[in-house]
This record gives C-alpha cells, structure tokens and sequence, in this order.
C-alpha cells in the first residue's frame, strides 16, 4: 500500500503595510517571500502570498474563521499585505497537526466574536488589545473591516507568538517600517497541508508507474511547487518511454 506522512501546518497572521514601506521589493519582486528561523525556539517563520495594492479577505471554514490576502488587476489599495507564519510539525507522540490547527482556530475565533481579530504591531509589542479608536487614528486603514479589534496574543499559542514577534522583527531588517507601531495583524492565518504520500525522487508511489503531482497527494504547497511536481513525474514518464522504445 501507499504510506503517509504528515506535513504539519503554518499558523500566523496576515500582515499589513502601507505600499511604501514595501516598495522597493515589490516593485521588483511579485512575491517575495523571506524564511526566518527564530532564536527562541528554533523554529521556522516565513512570509508568503504578498499582494502589493491588495485586500485583506475572510475565509471561512465550517466553524471558525481565518484570512487569506489577494490583489485585483485594476483595483489598487494603499497597502500590501503578506502572510507571515510559523512552522508547527508535531511528531511523537501526538501527530495531529489538523485538530491543532483547528483547534487554534475555533479559540481565535472565540476571541473574535466569530471574526478575525486585528491588532496593530505597537499594541502586541507593548501587552495591550487595540481598539478602533487607536487603529482609526493611525495613518495606516485596514482594508478589511469586518473585524474585532483585539489582542492576538489571547488566539494564538505563546510559542507561535514569540516567533510572529521575533520574526518580524528581524525582517524589519531587511524590510525597515515592517515591524512599525501602526503594521496591522490580523489573526488567525492558518495553512493547511494534505498528508504526504510517500514517493521516490521520481514521484513515483508505491505502486509502479503510479506518480502523484501537485498538493493533493501532498508533495506540492503552492502555485510554483505544484507545476515543479507536475514536470518530474512527466520527465520520469518520457524518459522510460524513450529507453522502452530504444530496446
Ligand atoms: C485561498 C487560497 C489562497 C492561495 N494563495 C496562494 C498564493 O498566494 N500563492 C501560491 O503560490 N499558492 C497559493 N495557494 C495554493 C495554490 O492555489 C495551490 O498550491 C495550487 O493551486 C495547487 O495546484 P494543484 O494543481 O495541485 O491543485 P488545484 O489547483 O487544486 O487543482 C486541482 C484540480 O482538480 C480538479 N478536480 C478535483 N477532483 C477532481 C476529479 N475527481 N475529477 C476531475 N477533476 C478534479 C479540481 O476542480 C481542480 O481544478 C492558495 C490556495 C488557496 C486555497
């Protein structure tokens, strides 16, 4: 049979900044994104999904909520939002990455009345809850607004925290103004992975000439990996068809 394998989950907040502070990168690179591996706890957090002139938006699962960012074509805001997430793979003894994750999703939502909870970075730093008062007098406005300004620190676990804030923090230097008093945090962000089939360097399952491709059999985890996954298999297939037709 085919053997599985867990790939963990990333859990965050979506960030978001006004377009100058991420100008220099954006207007360069779509999509930067930055892996950071924090001294605390010696764990992994990475940006990702970076929408230049884009929108903060809901996402909604069957009993809490979560956000996601995205971008038109021809309508712009002032600000550029990034998924900002850290690494959770639990092992042994307990491996359910999926019930963790949800988990931390239903307590944030909890915390949010049954909406995302936003909090500007300065109020996390400084132990204190925003309120719209604080968020509106800032030059910086959410682009979403059906929110429960809060504290994110009451959603997300203490070891997740301490990466979001290390992490972000040490990208403000390479990103300086990522890591303001005025940033917006908007929490919970949580990705998701399917298991893993297990695969050769091919992509090929168990099963000969069975091979998988893409996040559904969980060897793929965005836009990029899955077309990587989809070209090895196929030039695994191509070559033995031509070392076939070669005998
Ligand atoms: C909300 C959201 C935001 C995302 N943002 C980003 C991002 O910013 N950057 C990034 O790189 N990635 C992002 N991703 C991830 C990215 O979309 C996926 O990694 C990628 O689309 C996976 O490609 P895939 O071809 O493996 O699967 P999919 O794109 O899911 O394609 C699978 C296709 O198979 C079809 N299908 C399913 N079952 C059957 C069946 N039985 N018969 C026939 N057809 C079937 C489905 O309809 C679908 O069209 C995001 C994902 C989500 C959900």
């Amino acid at each position: 049979g085919l053997s599985v394998s867990q790939r963990g989950i990333e859990v965050g907040v979506r960030v978001e900044v006004h377009n100058d502070i991420m100008d220099d990168l954006t207007s360069v690179i779509y999509d930067p994104t930055f892996f950071i591996r924090t001294d605390r706890h010696d764990d992994l957090t990475r940006t990702f999904c970076t929408n230049r002139g884009g929108f903060v938006a809901l996402e909604n699962y069957q009993d809490f909520v979560c956000v996601n960012g995205h971008a038109y074509r021809d309508r712009k805001s002032d600000n550029t939002n990034f998924a900002f997430l850290s690494k959770v793979v639990l092992t042994e003894p307990v491996t359910d990455n999926q019930a963790y994750g949800e988990s931390i999703g239903r307590l944030a939502s909890i915390i949010g009345g049954g909406k995302p909870i936003l909090q500007r970075f300065g109020d996390l730093r400084r132990g204190r809850r925003s309120t719209w008062a604080k968020v509106k007098a800032g030059y910086l406005q959410p682009t979403m607004t059906d929110v429960v300004c809060g504290d994110v620190s009451m959603a997300l676990p203490g070891r997740i925290m301490a990466n979001l804030r290390e992490g972000l923090t040490k990208l403000n230097q390479v990103v300086p103004g990522v890591a303001n008093d005025e940033t917006l945090l908007y929490a919970p962000e949580i990705k998701f992975f399917a298991t893993q089939v297990g695969t050769t360097k091919e992509l090929e399952t168990a099963v000969a000439g069975l091979f998988v491709a893409g996040d559904g059999p969980g060897v793929a985890g965005n836009i990029v990996s899955a077309a990587a996954t989809g070209l090895i298999p196929a030039k695994a297939i191509l070559a033995r068809l031509a070392a076939e037709a070669a005998t």
